[in-house]
């Protein structure tokens, strides 16, 4: 059995064990970064099909360039200015048969303020209001996470009250709440406001009114971007930012247990590589759990085990994604696709609650009934995912491992692909001909997510945000364990600039550790 030694250790390449390696290794620390995959980055992977090139996970997140990014101060400390972040003309195109006509949200809270009060004039003031709420809750996050000089603070101290009523007004506030106060039962604006639900959750009864307010209102007010060639090039340039700095990372590498030592304190991992099947042992005082709590209860010693889960075992899961990357033969455009990205709600959605219906439809094989789409169509910017071969088009819908689970390998195959081909004919109806133009499709199930993320539930966004029982962050990176971080979506929320602050908050945590 071999041993090394190193300062910290990551499970896991996601994003936020990456964060979290990057930073420290940045520190001067010898970092080992282990993925138990072929490559680095969890879902944030690109990989070649054949000629056909598959984003495993990005549509859209926010630009690091804009100073009150969450993710702005990790890309200043690792210098990662090579990455190219690519805007997004409108946030999205929204085809809702209650809205009627297609419903285009650009970026800008002023400008979506006007696109919404021209198809939506009898809510003018609300609308107004609404977005007002939205910037107040938005204004007041980057306030308390100072992010703004001290000067900008006392020239913006008037608004400051207002702000912060803003967040405590709606603190245990859920989506559904804040709307019906501005809108009643008026679902069409709803829609309008959010179409895009499954990038953060399936139920806007349960979902967290501060987590809508700060993730769809950075979209909103600054944009939508999309990584040139791919969220691979972030992953593996974080990565890179470890070797640089003389840590080591390994792919095909699963980590088995977390060693402990007499006072109970993380002092390292036993892990087996892929390559020789060697049980391995690596020792470090500071370890990054980017791998979920549920994976990391089984690597603890059993006395250790209930203690640890306490703060998670409540907390239900996020859901998860269906994603079907087509790969057209001809450009999308070609069939009346317009936009980068495109909600396409479908007529039985008649509330925006409805949506919490949309993942369980997966359970049975397809009828009349499809889920809410989004769909990106990557050669509408310079994405570098098109080759002028194959043209990728991407749809996600919410999804459950329940649905996907009890299967024997046959049927789960047949039910994925019926499903695939439900959607396919569905967009058909929608852009006549383009069914015609697929030629090669990759699909991912709930089941893949939790097979390939070895992720609970196949859940893609860690815990569900739920308004708190207590006031206090939505999560931390401590443990009960000594030296144990989680750096993941488990850590806070899920998203690349979610994962990403709690990978940070990680790095920051683990500074201050005396072992
Ligand atoms: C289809 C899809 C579309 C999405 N779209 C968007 C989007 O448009 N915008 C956005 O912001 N977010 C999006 N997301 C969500 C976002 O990608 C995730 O929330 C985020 O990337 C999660 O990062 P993470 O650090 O929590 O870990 P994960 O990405 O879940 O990675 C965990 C890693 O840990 C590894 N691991 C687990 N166990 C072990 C072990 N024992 N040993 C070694 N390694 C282990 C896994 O192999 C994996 O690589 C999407 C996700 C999916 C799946």
């Amino acid at each position: 059995m071999s041993t090394h030694s190193y300062d910290a250790i990551v499970i896991g390449s996601g994003l936020g064990g990456l964060t979290a390696g990057a930073l420290y290794a940045r520190t001067g620390a010898n970092v080992l970064l282990l993925e138990r995959n072929k490559s680095f980055g969890g879902a944030a992977t690109t990989y070649r099909h054949g000629a056909l090139t598959v984003e495993a996970s990005l549509h859209e997140t926010t630009s690091p360039a804009v100073p009150s990014d969450f993710k702005h101060d990790v890309f200043e400390a690792l210098d990662l200015d090579d990455i190219e972040f690519l805007p997004v003309e409108n946030f999205h195109e929204i085809r809702c048969p209650l809205i009627g006509e297609p419903f285009l949200l650009p970026h800008g809270l002023q400008a979506v303020e006007t696109r919404l009060a021209e198809r939506f004039p009898h809510q003018r003031s609300r609308i107004h209001a609404f977005l007002r709420h939205v910037n107040r809750t938005l204004k007041a996050f980057n306030h308390l996470q100072g992010q703004h000089s001290v000067l900008w603070q006392l020239a913006h101290a008037a608004e400051l009250p207002l702000e912060l009523w803003a967040v405590l007004r709606d603190i245990r506030s859920s989506l559904s709440d804040v709307m019906a106060r501005y809108f009643g039962d008026d679902e069409a604006i709803k829609f309008a406001l959010a179409a895009n639900l499954p990038y953060f959750a399936d139920d806007p009864d349960t979902f967290w009114w501060l987590g809508y307010a700060i993730a769809q209102g950075g979209f909103l007010a600054s944009g939508g971007y999309f990584i040139k060639g791919g969220s691979q090039s972030l992953s593996d340039r974080m990565a890179e930012v470890i070797r640089q700095e003389g840590g080591d990372t390994l792919t095909e590498c699963e980590v088995t247990a977390i060693d402990l030592d007499p006072a109970g304190r993380a002092s390292g991992v036993r892990y087996r590589s892929a390559a020789d099947d060697e049980e391995i042992v690596a020792r470090a005082p500071i370890i990054f759990a980017n791998a979920a709590p549920h994976v990391i209860e089984g690597m603890l010693p059993n006395d250790h085990r209930q203690a640890f889960m306490q703060p998670y075992k409540d907390r239900p899961l996020s859901i998860s994604l269906f994603s079907a990357t087509l790969g057209l033969n001809r450009p999308p455009a070609e069939f009346g696709v317009s936009s980068y990205s495109t909600q396409l709600i479908p007529a039985w959605m008649k509330r925006l609650s409805d949506y919490k219906h949309s993942a369980e439809l997966m359970s049975e094989i397809p009828d009349d009934r499809i889920p809410a789409m989004g769909i990106v169509d990557y050669s509408q910017i310079d994405s570098g995912l098109t080759d002028g071969e194959l043209f990728p088009l991407n749809v996600v819908c919410s999804d459950r491992l329940t649905n996907w689970e009890d299967l024997s390998d046959d049927a789960y195959r047949q039910k994925r692909d019926s499903w695939t081909d439900a959607i396919v004919r569905r967009l058909d109806e929608e852009w006549p001909g383009i069914a015609g133009a697929v030629v090669n499709r990759v699909v991912a199930t709930a089941r893949t997510m939790h097979e390939y993320l070895n992720t609970p539930g196949g859940a893609v966004y860690g815990f569900d945000m739920r308004p708190p029982e207590q006031l206090g962050p939505p999560g931390r990176p401590e443990t009960s364990i000594s030296g144990l971080w989680l750096a993941s979506a488990f850590a806070g929320s899920g998203g690349f600039t979610g994962a990403m602050t709690s990978g940070a908050a990680a790095a920051k945590a683990a500074l201050g550790y005396k072992p």
